[in-house]
This record gives structure tokens, sequence and C-alpha cells, in this order.
């Protein structure tokens, strides 16, 4: 079986808009729709059809161009069963541990919320693919707008335990930011200081930094190592109970 083919492309100010093409089947799906011209665009450099489309959550960054792309294509909409009121025109709801096929390949929901409510996440096992729109992104996690960071830290949680050489595809371009925080509150963590040092060479090249691993991921992200001696040190709370470690992370990001 041949594997997905994921293609990415710069929406907006700084998300990722990504089509995901399955080569036997012919099926194409845009993982979230930030922007139609790009999304378009992309679909006609490809010469792919739009059949299906995969909401990670709400925001108009991620479903604001659905219904004009769904009465172009009538492609079919998939989206978070409890956030099924807030994404337009959508047609198959599904919830955490659904698993679905596309074409000949196994696509798994994760419920990752913590960001919104309901916000999902798309991991492909066959292809070692995930899509984790505002939920993990490379060196950071998204904003705690709708849940608690229990809730977020639950959410990041299950992602975790995926294979360490997965591709993170997270939905926005938010690394190099997220690379001085991260360094704030691990300063010392030398595969942290290589990997900030790649990322300024790859954004002085105009180059995406995602996707990243898994693995990469939780050698690297802050958010992901509550349990770091180190971060706990930083931070001042040395021992104590990671859900609290994390909740204390997040909010210094907030007002870094
Ligand atoms: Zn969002
Ligand atoms: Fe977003």
């Amino acid at each position: 079986m041949a594997k997905l083919e994921v293609h990415q492309f710069p929406c907006l100010n700084d998300n990722y808009g990504y089509l995901l093409h399955d080569s036997e089947s012919g099926l194409t799906a845009a993982i979230d729709t930030p922007e139609i011209a790009p999304i378009e665009a992309a679909l006609a450099a490809k010469n792919w059809k739009l059949t299906h489309i995969f909401n990670t959550h709400h925001h108009a960054d991620h479903s604001g161009g659905n219904l004009a792309l769904k009465e172009k294509w009538q492609c079919t909409i998939i989206g978070s069963a409890p956030d099924a009121d807030r994404i337009p025109g959508i047609d198959i709801r599904v919830a955490d541990g659904d698993e679905f096929n596309f074409g000949n390949h196994r696509v798994r929901v994760f419920d990752v919320s913590g960001h919104t409510i309901g916000h999902i996440a798309f991991y492909c096992p066959d292809d070692d693919i995930l899509f984790s729109g505002d939920a993990l992104f490379s060196l950071g996690c998204g904003r705690l707008f709708e849940g608690t960071p229990a809730q977020m830290w639950t959410s990041l949680q299950k992602l975790m335990d995926l294979p360490d050489d997965t591709l993170v595809y997270c939905a926005h371009e938010y690394t190099q930011a997220n690379a001085r925080f991260a360094l704030s509150v691990e300063p010392d963590n030398a595969d942290l200081q290589a990997r900030a040092a790649e990322i300024d060479r790859l954004r002085a090249e105009g180059k995406p930094t995602v996707p990243s691993s898994l693995g990469l991921e939780k050698a690297t992200n802050p958010f992901l190592r509550p349990a770091s001696p180190a971060l706990q040190r930083t931070i001042d709370m040395e021992g104590r109970d990671l859900t609290e470690v994390f909740a204390e992370t997040r909010s210094r990001k907030d007002t870094f």
C-alpha cells in the first residue's frame, strides 16, 4: 500500500493548509479550510479533486472555507461530534477513539480538548501522520480558550503515546516564537538549543519548521515536559503534580 501524500502550503498569516491524498483511491482531504484560494491553487497544482474536509475545530481559520469548498466540490465534511453545531456543513460526526477509512488507510480520531472543547486530532497509523490542529504545535500548544489546563494535559498525553517517528503536522507556523519561550523554561536542554538554532536557520531561509516528529517534540516541547526536573526547577515547581506544572508553564507562556 502506497503511503498517503501530504501537500503543505501557507494560508492567511501563519496557518498551514494541508491536502492529504491517497493515490490508490484518488481521495483527497483538506485538513481544515483556513483560506479558499490557496487550497484551490494547491488542488489545481496537484491535479487532485477535493473529496473530503477533515476539521480539527470550529475557529474561522480552520473551518471558514468549508461551505464554499463543499458547494464547489460536493465533498464530505468530517468533524467533531461535540463541536458539530459549530462546524459549517458537517456531514460525519466523529469522537474520541473513532476510526474510519480513507481509501485503504485508517484514520483515528483523538479528542484533544483544551484550546476549544471538542477539538480533535486526526492520526493515520499506517502512515505515521498526525494532524494536531491547534492542540499540539511545534514546540508549543494551543491557548486555552475553552478548556482547563487539566483537560489540555490529558489531551497532550494521548498524543505522547503515539510512536516517536510520527510526523506532527500542526496548523500554525508559531515555532520560532515558541522556541524563545521553550528556552526560557529549559535553557540547558541541548536538544532544544540545537533545534532552536535549526529553526532560526530555516526561518531565515523562509522555510517551514513543520512538520516535526513526535520524538523531537517529546525531547524539546516544554508542554510535553512537565516531568523534566530542569523545567520544574526553572519555574519553581519541583516535585509538584504534573498537571500543576503544565498549568504553570501554560500560564507563563500566556504572558511571555
Ligand atoms: Zn484555533
Ligand atoms: Fe488556529
